[in-house]
């Protein structure tokens, strides 16, 4: 059985922990990687040689949106410019 040792994410330095595999496909994207910082989504490559272990981006973590483009405030109502009162 496989073992692919553990590994250190190139992002945030956490330790990826090793895993006993019973088959080790080849890791073309992130979901098909055994070995993966849960925090920065990145997988290791199912290497076992550490050396050969290629890092693989995933799907960032839902990032804050991009707030829409600020309207601009409505014009203050100068004093005695005021708009008609209405109902009276
Ligand atoms: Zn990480």
């Amino acid at each position: 059985m496989p073992f692919l040792p553990r590994l250190r994410c190139p992002a945030c330095g956490r330790t990826i922990h090793g895993i006993d595999a019973k088959v080790v496909p080849p890791a073309e994207k992130y979901e098909d990687c055994l070995r993966r910082c849960t925090r920065c989504h990145i997988g290791a490559s199912n290497a076992k040689n550490p050396a050969k272990v290629r890092f693989i981006q995933g799907p960032k973590p839902a990032a804050p949106a991009e707030p829409p483009p600020a309207e601009q405030p409505p014009p203050v109502p100068q004093p005695g410019s005021a708009e008609p009162t209405q109902g009276s």
